[in-house]
């Protein structure tokens, strides 16, 4: 057996929670099987050591983050998180490593129920990509292209909390309020699934509020008008800046028609949301007093 082999083995085959999957981990490929009349949705995500987590971070935080970012996707569209794939770059065969790794890995996957059939393992400096697949009913997705005039927009939870808790690791503050927001994100699976049929788009805020709102508010060809009113409660440690461009939260940000199935404020598959602005026609997001075009959320491109 090759040592890849049994650190595969031994860190990352477990029985599949499914009972849909066919083929999982020691085979060339997996083998699932999807019901009649679902659609495959399919996202992939990679975080990088010193890009998107400090050097240091515990292992068993990045396994659990790596996953959750990649859920977050499923959820913003609708999808039930269904099987997994995970490529995994490491320095070294480190057995103590890579079980805390696997650990937090596997604790997100069990809460989603969700079966890591198979992916690659190698030496080099550290980085996890991950694989997500999930499903839909046929027409059901949710997307960012959906927004219409006159919708009114909503996000769950609340926003600016991972940057906090990112810069009290950075600084190894001794604070902690904050860090659990960066290092275990709650992936909204169970909001995307509840907002199937009642929302018209979706995006996760990965990128901050200004940024993944732009996103919607280009792919429908719309403009997305923000409430100064509301937008300060819904900041972590009362700060507007981080709330509306740090990165990492993972909430979720949809439209809905007014009036609708939403009052301005409520809890959807476990979560709050509050209603945050609404949707009219022209361009770009928009907040009075504010110049947004200033504001910039991440950007791994940025020049
Ligand atoms: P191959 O050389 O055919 O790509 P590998 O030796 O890379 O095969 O992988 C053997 C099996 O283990 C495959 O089923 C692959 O999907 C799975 N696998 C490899 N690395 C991982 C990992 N980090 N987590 C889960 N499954 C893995
Ligand atoms: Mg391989």
């Amino acid at each position: 057996m090759t040592s890849e082999t049994r650190l595969i083995d031994e860190h990352f085959r477990r029985a599949a929670l499914r009972h849909d999957v066919v083929l999982g981990i020691g085979d060339d490929a997996a083998l699932t099987e999807l019901a009649g009349g679902m659609q495959l949705v399919s996202t992939t995500d990679t975080i990088v050591e010193g890009v998107h987590f400090p050097a240091g971070l515990q292992p068993g935080h990045i396994g659990y983050r790596a996953l959750a970012v990649n859920l977050s996707d499923l959820a913003a569209m609708g999808a039930e998180p269904l099987w997994v794939l995970l490529s995994l770059s490491v320095p070294a065969a480190d057995d103590v490593w890579l079980a805390e790794f696997s650990n937090g890995f596997f604790e997100l996957a069990g809460q989603h129920r969700v079966a890591l059939i198979g992916g690659d393992l190698v030496r080099a400096t550290l980085s996890v990509t991950v694989c997500a697949l999930g499903q839909v009913p046929a027409g059901a997705a949710l997307t960012r292209s959906g927004a219409r005039n006159g919708d009114a927009v909503f996000v769950t939870g609340i926003l600016g909390a991972a940057a906090l808790g990112l810069s009290e690791l950075e600084q190894r503050s001794t604070a902690s309020q904050w860090r659990d927001y960066f290092v275990r994100p709650q992936p909204r699976v169970a909001a995307g699934l509840a907002l199937r049929g009642l929302a018209n788009a979706a995006i996760d805020i990965s990128d901050g509020l200004v940024t993944d709102a732009g996103r919607v508010a280009a792919c429908s060809r719309v403009a997305i008008h923000l409430d100064p009113h509301v937008l300060p409660g819904l900041c972590a440690g009362h700060d507007l800046g981080n709330a509306l461009q740090g990165g990492d939260d993972y909430e979720l940000l949809f439209t809905a028609d007014q009036g609708a199935d939403f009052p301005d404020a409520g809890t959807i598959g476990g979560v709050g949301y509050q209603r945050i602005g609404e949707v009219r026609p022209g361009s770009g997001v928009h907040l009075p007093g504010f110049d947004l075009d200033t504001l910039h959320g991440y950007d791994h491109f940025r020049i």
